[in-house]
């Protein structure tokens, strides 16, 4: 066939080598102390260990009379009210009891408690009428947690109620691994500012904003480059200052067959092409380079294809330098709305909403999926993977889908 006379000088690597050569040359980055009480999303750089116990005193679990087990059954003497905040200095004797509120330390002397509403209370006496067992409702110390056990490990990507566990526990400052710097690069002479008038013919650049976007989602600092002409100099040099200022560096469009595709020639240049095609739709021109301590992903010029290019290459490996120790997406079987007609020689990630339908999931698709219409993604919840071939997958049949988003849920209740 003709085209093989003009076939890229890059072999084309499975996605999974692709990804396995991407994540091989990711370094989780140096740790650095944030503070912990808004450190949800970070991922935890050490083991947290439990400095104190909790409760650290016995205390009421509800509102109620604390009092001597092994009183039994007589009547006691009400000899104080004690009220959360309050640590109590009395002794409760035999034949005594003291109203207590939940949260309150239990005074010494009381092993019990019995809630409010299964006693009554007379003339300054309290009568119970059921057996109360030693330590029935008192917190005891160390319940919760005790001191010395660990209670985030290294590795935690911390969730509001990690920030509570480290708020109860006093610890406001930790170690997580710092976030990746990434920059973004737009290159191409028809590529213009979307705020500046648009010559006839010239697009608005879509792809930097939207990476710069899923670049601050996957937990990245986003630096902006701006776009560059497709001239070899002028891409050489704004490729250098990001490589000065960022851990990452994306560059959009020019990794094409094209005369004015300057990236893979730039890069190769400067640094080490890892790889320069994958076997994968959208997104087959995308490319993986070192330069210096920098790792450099070429993405395609086709909206959709740089953006499903990110989701399936560049996350993880963002993912994977602040220290996730999952930074792939969660991956499910869906059963499919319509018929799906794969490409015949490439694995194919179609755009596609998830739902459940009673306890199925289904995956339906976003309409026209070519690489220029962003629309496909706009929705979207989820990437199918359609192995590639020449039969259809019939509506209704089961494939593997990576979420992306939230699913949708369209069961009541
Ligand atoms: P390229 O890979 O540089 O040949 O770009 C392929 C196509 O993607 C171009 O013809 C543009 O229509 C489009 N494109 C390139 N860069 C951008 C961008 N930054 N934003 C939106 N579309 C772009
Ligand atoms: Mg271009």
């Amino acid at each position: 066939m003709n085209d093989m006379l003009r076939e890229s000088p890059y072999p084309m690597l499975a996605v999974e080598d692709a990804l396995a050569t991407v994540l091989a040359h990711v370094r989780h980055l140096p740790l650095e102390q944030v503070d912990a009480l808004r450190a949800e999303g970070r991922i935890l750089a050490d083991d947290l260990v439990a400095p104190e116990d909790l409760p650290d005193l016995p205390k009421a679990a509800m509102d109620g009379y604390a009092l001597r087990s092994s009183d039994g059954l007589i009547p006691r003497r009400v000899v104080a009210e004690l009220t959360a905040g309050v640590n109590p200095t009395l002794l409760v004797g035999p034949g005594e009891a003291s109203r207590i509120m939940t949260g309150t330390p239990m005074p010494a002397g009381a092993d019990a408690m019995i809630p409010v509403e299964q006693t009554r209370e007379t003339e300054g006496m309290l009568v119970i009428e059921r057996v109360v067992r030693p330590g029935e409702h008192v917190h005891s110390v160390g319940q919760d947690l005790s001191r010395g056990a660990l209670v985030l490990a290294r590795g935690t990507r911390l969730t509001p109620a990690d920030v509570g566990i480290m708020a109860t526990l006093g610890i406001t400052q930790v170690a997580v691994f710092r976030r990746p710097r990434v920059a973004v690069l737009a290159t191409g002479d028809e590529v213009y500012e979307p705020s500046a008038p648009r010559p006839v013919g010239a697009v608005r650049d879509s792809n930097r904003y939207a990476l710069l976007a899923a670049v601050r989602e996957a937990g990245g600092v986003a630096i902006s480059l701006g776009i560059a002409r497709d001239d070899r100099e002028t891409q050489r040099r704004a490729i250098l200052e990001g490589i000065a200022q960022a851990d990452v560096l994306l560059t959009s469009g020019g990794v094409s067959m094209g005369t004015r595709d300057l990236i893979k020639p730039i890069l190769a240049e400067l640094g080490t092409i890892h790889f320069g095609r994958i076997k994968f739709k959208p997104g087959k021109p995308t490319t993986f380079a070192s330069v210096g301590d920098t790792l450099v992903f070429g993405l395609p010029g086709y909206p959709v294809s740089s953006l499903v290019a990110f989701e399936i290459i560049v996350r993880p490996a963002l993912r994977a330098l602040q220290g996730d120790p999952q930074p792939l997406r969660p991956r499910v079987l869906a059963r499919v709305e319509t018929d799906i007609r794969p490409s015949s020689d490439r694995p194919e990630y179609q755009r596609v909403r998830l739902s459940w339908r009673g306890s199925e999931l289904w995956a339906t698709s976003t309409g026209n999926q070519g690489s220029s219409r962003l629309l496909s993604l706009h929705g979207a919840n989820g990437l199918l993977i359609v192995p590639p071939g020449l039969q259809i997958y019939p509506a209704g049949s089961s494939l593997e889908v990576l979420v992306t988003g939230e699913i949708f849920n369209q069961n009541i209740g």
